[in-house]
């Protein structure tokens, strides 16, 4: 008998014939002889819904109450996924994530997981329960206030219980087949993966690739959690994520996939004084912002006036937060000026062996130069090859690459599954 890890996304129980669905897969595994532990994303598009409710009733929603707000749309889809069960008469109990023993950090809208205490878990599962926890959300233990994790956390959810219950795996039940070469939503022959390491899921996520959230796939890393990435629309075997089978050899460049992201805005702070001091000082204030910051770059200056230039990539949602802290600063770090960009997007090779490799980067130059894509920022590393585009060129720039590096499957092969 194993212990087995669930975990369904939105669109995977977006009505009640899906959460019907999905409580008959449940019963059907436990019936099999295993113990589950089910982790429910909010109904369909519920958690954009709650945020354009809050954005009808103010500009600026407090981090507190929206963490109250959104945390309702899991705790609905857990409770009715609960209620299936029961129907089917099989033994269920819901929790949200602070009666589970969730336990963050104190940030509202991008909490940390940073304890679990898996007693009430462990109580109904020996009872012979299947047990559903609301994902993406927990509480601070000092404050006693809930929280989430960020947008796509119920993966998170799911690997933390799958590592602190020692699960023998951790199911990620969505609306893809597994993980592909590239979104199969924007190149129809992306090709299903059959094993992916840790190391290339987590750049794949870091570059954008939304099929598992950033966080949770550090947390199976860390932890060793072996993630198995699957759909519920059908029974296909999908994709597993675990430790690298093989060395990566650094002679021979190997290229796993293309991922492209959407959701940053670039930011450029211009008549930079130039000289040791200026860009740490723009790059404090982005912190202090609370921003992820992203693909910067600064050029010394050519000219004779001593300034330079500075662009670099935040949240699309902290772009406001951060012009605004920038602009406070202005008298004191002494720039002239700040533009901004949301009509942006990043697309990214990834892969291994690529640095050492100087023709893969002049070939992902030359493929985005043929397909009419201008390269506004590139960055390089050993793992991957990362370029700013225009946003409206960013399907053909992903295509492109996938095309060029040969990632496709032969035609006809890869099938999309959204039903
Ligand atoms: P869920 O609601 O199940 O959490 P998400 O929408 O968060 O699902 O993630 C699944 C989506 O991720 C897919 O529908 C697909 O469009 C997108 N995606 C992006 N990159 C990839 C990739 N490399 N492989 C598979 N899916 C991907
Ligand atoms: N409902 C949350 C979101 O839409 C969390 C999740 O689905 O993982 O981001
Ligand atoms: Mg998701």
């Amino acid at each position: 008998m194993a212990l087995i890890v669930q975990k369904y996304g939105g669109s995977s129980v977006r009505d009640t014939e899906r959460i019907k669905k999905v409580a008959e897969h449940i019963v059907a595994t436990r019936r099999a002889g295993h113990d589950v532990v089910v982790v429910v994303s909010a109904m369909g598009d519920t958690t954009d819904e709650l945020l354009g409710l809050a954005g009808e009733v103010t500009g600026a929603p407090t981090p507190r109450e929206l963490d109250m707000l959104l945390t309702s749309g899991e705790r609905v889809s857990n409770a009715l996924v609960a209620m299936a069960i029961q129907a089917l008469g099989a033994p269920a109990c819901s929790f949200s994530g602070s009666q589970a023993g969730v336990f963050t950090t104190a940030a509202h809208g991008r909490a940390r997981i940073v304890d679990m205490d898996t007693t009430r878990v462990r109580q109904q599962l020996d009872r012979g329960a299947i047990v559903l926890i609301a994902g993406f959300q927990g509480v601070n233990r000092e404050s006693g206030d809930i929280t989430t994790l960020g947008r796509g956390g119920s993966d998170t959810t799911a690997i933390a219980l799958a590592a602190a219950l020692k699960a023998d795996t951790c199911e990620i039940y969505t609306d893809v087949d597994g993980v592909y070469t590239a979104d199969p939503r924007i190149v129809p022959n992306a090709r299903l993966l059959e094993h992916i390491s840790y190391e290339t899921m987590q750049e794949l996520a870091a570059c954008g690739a939304k099929v598992l959230a950033l966080r949770s796939v550090e947390y199976a890393r860390r932890h060793g959690v072996p993630v198995h990435v699957r759909s519920s629309y059908n029974t296909r075997p999908g994709t597993m994520v675990s430790a690298a089978r093989e060395v990566p050899t650094a002679e021979r460049p190997s290229i796993t996939g293309v991922a492209h992201d959407q959701s940053g805005a670039k930011i450029t702070v211009t008549g930079l004084p130039d000289g040791p001091g200026p860009a740490a000082q723009v790059f404090r204030v982005v912190t202090g912002a609370e921003s992820e910051l992203d693909m910067a770059v600064r050029d010394t200056s050519h000219g004779a006036d001593g300034r330079t230039e500075l662009s670099f990539l935040v949240p699309a949602d902290s772009r406001l937060p951060v012009v605004a802290a920038l602009r406070e600063h202005q008298e004191e770090i002494g720039f002239a000026d700040i533009s901004q960009d949301e009509r942006i997007g990043k697309v990214s090779l990834v892969g291994t062996g690529m640095r050492s490799q100087p023709g893969v980067i002049a070939a992902f130059c030359e493929t985005l130069a043929a397909a009419g894509v201008n390269i506004e920022i590139i960055s390089t590393s050993e793992i991957r090859i990362s370029a700013v585009c225009r946003a409206a060129q960013l399907g053909d720039a992903v295509r492109a690459l996938h095309g060029a590096f040969g990632l496709g499957a032969p035609e006809g092969v890869a099938v999309a599954a959204r039903t």
